[in-house]
């Protein structure tokens, strides 16, 4: 590595974003803490960070919000000077129901946030890190979810059907930009214990579900961030368009 590399992992002050930005400094990056509400969080992970040498800072911005992204993009790019890397990992979920019981609005939010957000991002990314436009290449990782693959029927579709949007976006922006110097690749995470569960009103489902999974556990967001780190390396160099399911065989 000929110079220390920048990142933005988008919803970072919490859960697996959190994970990644720690284990991305780490590793030696620099690390931009995105977040929307919770300051108080991300500002601890900036000062985890920097009391072990690394280097971070942290960055407001719904990236479900266009003004919020170019001004995220804006500020990584004065305190970094360049962007290398992305992180797509910010993302909703919504209360357990069935789609003939959803409103409108959770269903735009739910688009907005985990399918336009990713696209805006991945937007200014590939505008800094093309060579097409004098960028001299860059990583981007989506996060995704087994339940793209699940359907996730009775539960969540709306949410479901939103991370298979964004397998799809991977696969097809990971083929034009890849002569471009810019790899891109997704994980699919299977029932991680964070807070997302408590946001949808049921904390205790990681616990009740585990017995039923095939390895009988949940997984942790450290397991989740080690994957992605490893798509963000360069032992990942030839790995592009490429979904990882992180799901312990579920
Ligand atoms: P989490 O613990 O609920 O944390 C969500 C993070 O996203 C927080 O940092 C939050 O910021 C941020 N965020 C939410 N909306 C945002 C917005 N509009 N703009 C910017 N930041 C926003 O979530 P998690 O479980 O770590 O999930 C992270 C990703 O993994 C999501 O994409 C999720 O769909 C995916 N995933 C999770 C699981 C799981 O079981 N946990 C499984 C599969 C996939 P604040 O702290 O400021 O609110």
């Amino acid at each position: 590595m000929t110079h220390t590399r920048s990142l933005l992992v988008t919803g970072a002050s919490r859960g697996i974003g959190a994970s990644v930005a720690r284990l991305a400094a780490r590793a030696g990056y620099r690390v931009a803490i995105n977040f929307v509400s919770d300051s108080d969080a991300a500002d601890r992970i900036v000062r985890d960070i920097q009391a072990e040498g690394g280097e971070a800072f942290a960055i407001r911005g719904d990236i479900a919000s266009e003004p919020d992204v170019l001004a995220m993009f804006a500020a990584v790019e004065e305190r970094f000077g360049r962007i290398d890397a992305l992180v797509n990992n910010a993302g909703i979920v919504d209360r357990k129901s069935r789609l003939d019981e959803m409103d409108a609005s959770r269903l735009e939010r739910m688009m907005k946030v985990n399918v336009v957000g990713p696209m805006l991002c991945t937007r200014q990314a590939v505008r800094r890190m093309s060579t097409r436009h004098g960028g001299r290449g860059g990583v981007i990782v989506n996060v995704s979810s087994m339940a793209a693959e699940l359907g996730s029927p009775s539960l969540y579709v709306d949410y479901a059907a939103s991370k298979g949007a964004i397998d799809t976006f991977t696969r097809g922006l990971a083929l034009e930009v890849a002569a471009e110097g810019i790899r891109v690749n997704g994980v699919r995470p299977g029932i991680i214990e964070t807070d997302i569960h408590a946001s949808r009103g049921e904390p205790d489902w990681p616990k009740e579900i585990a017995d039923s999974l095939p390895m009988r556990r949940t997984g942790q967001p450290d397991e989740v961030a080690r994957a992605v780190l490893y798509l963000l390396s360069d032992d990942a160099s030839y790995v592009t368009g490429s979904i990882l399911n992180v799901s312990g065989g579920r």
